[in-house]
């Protein structure tokens, strides 16, 4: 479907056109005319699939074409990435709208807080913000937002995993009641349909297919010792001399440190980003990256959910995630739109049965390449592993404890 069925303003449709934009995705698609007749609604849909123009474009053109008085529509996402992300698409599509957006995000060196209370004071339209750092200026008792009509909450199920719940509460009881709500969320659990009852009116239902990396995405996964790890992917980033953009994933913030060491002993230039740089680093390694300064970044969990980086040709799981979802987000970082990438996952012995469930839950087997021989071999491929879901062995069976053999110890 192309854009100019939907009946969007003019001027916003040449910032699409400006943009590169020509048909509608899916969720585009069935979201737009929807929000566009003022619905509420919950979608199930993964970054990816244009969510964030499915939801900025139908407000843009309400905004273009609608009398505003103070704040009009507030967007909650879960991370400053995903925030400053969203806030970049509204810019780059209101370029020829007249309609100003604001980002609101904790975790800085505190420099944006005037910038923020002036923005969120002087009737910006669109504030984008995270939750605690809306909340610290709600308490400050400036910020109104009994003008706003549209409330949307991004990556819902990720914010309630934060612990947001209560901040995503407090801020609506800010917010008159007849409003719009949009609620995006790439999974559906209980506690989400539970919070859409409370907070969606009547809502419009749409569900994108889930939890499978998009179709261009080649997927493969080496089984590895630990000692094998990381000469493999040494060797696998000098194979690929033309790729440029390589994004190494690992679950933990120490490993992140210890993958830099590793390849820069080898010479290969690369940066990493973790919960522990300010925001303003991050931002920074983030761009760098982006602009191709910077080949390979090795990051933790915090990029793999709603950041949208282009071109990037490879990822490698170091370690295979705890969540068989955020497998899908983290190879969901290449291969967006209609480009093609290469999505390789290291498999240790402990991590063989959590890799089987990702499997099941993309339904399709990933294919086990063979190392290359001047590593040796790796472990055999063994589902039925001695570990648990977290990786570690269970206690042994048989041996029941009782008080007596307590009070022995
Ligand atoms: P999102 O799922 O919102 O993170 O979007 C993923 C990427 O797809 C972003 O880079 C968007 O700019 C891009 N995108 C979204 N919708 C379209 C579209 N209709 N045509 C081309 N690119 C799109």
């Amino acid at each position: 479907m192309k854009f100019d069925e939907f009946k969007l303003n003019e001027a916003l449709l040449e910032g699409l056109s400006y943009m590169g934009f020509e048909k509608a995705t899916v969720i585009q698609e069935q979201a737009i005319p929807q929000i566009m007749q003022n619905r509420d609604l919950i979608a199930c849909a993964q970054t990816g699939t244009g969510k964030t123009a499915a939801f900025v474009l139908p407000i843009l053109h309400k905004l273009a074409t609608s009398e505003r008085t103070g704040v009009n529509t507030l967007i909650i996402a879960p991370t400053r990435e995903l925030a400053i992300q969203i806030e970049q698409q509204i810019q780059g599509f209101s370029y020829f709208v007249n309609a100003n957006s604001v980002v609101v995000y904790g975790g800085g060196d505190g420099s944006g807080w005037d910038k923020e209370k002036k923005a969120l004071t002087s009737d910006t339209d669109i504030v984008v913000a995270t939750p605690g750092k809306l909340i610290a200026h709600l308490k400050m008792g400036y910020v109104k937002l009994d003008k706003v009509e549209h409330l949307i909450l991004d990556e819902a199920d990720k914010m309630l995993d934060m612990g947001f719940l209560n901040d995503i509460q407090k801020i609506i009881s800010h917010i008159p009641e007849k409003r719009q709500t949009l609620m995006f969320s790439a999974t559906m659990p209980a506690k989400i349909r539970q919070l859409s009852k409370q907070i969606l009116k009547n809502p419009v239902e749409i569900s994108i297919e889930m939890s499978k990396p998009a179709e261009g995405v080649l997927q493969a996964a080496y089984l590895t010792f630990d000692a094998q790890k990381t000469p493999l992917i040494s060797t696998l980033i000098e194979d690929k001399p033309d790729f440029t953009g390589i994004l190494i994933f690992t679950s933990t913030k120490s490993k992140v440190s210890e993958i830099l060491r590793a390849l820069k002993r080898k010479g290969h230039a690369a940066e990493g980003i973790s919960s522990d740089l300010e925001q303003n680093e991050r931002n920074e390694v983030l761009t760098r990256f982006r602009s191709k300064q910077t080949r390979i970044l090795v990051a933790t969990d915090v990029l793999s959910r709603g950041i949208d980086i282009k071109d990037i040709n490879l990822i490698i799981n170091y370690d295979v995630p705890g969540d068989a979802e955020d497998y899908v987000h983290r190879v969901g970082r290449t291969a967006r739109g209609t480009a093609t990438g290469i999505a390789i996952t290291l498999i240790n012995e402990k991590d063989m049965g959590r890799f089987k469930r990702i499997e099941e839950l993309i339904e399709r087997k990933v294919l086990k390449i063979p190392l290359p021989t001047e590593l040796g071999d790796g472990p055999e491929w063994n589902t039925k592993s001695t570990f648990d879901r977290r990786g570690f062995k269970p206690k042994q069976k048989g041996k029941k404890w009782n008080n007596k053999d307590r009070r022995k110890k």
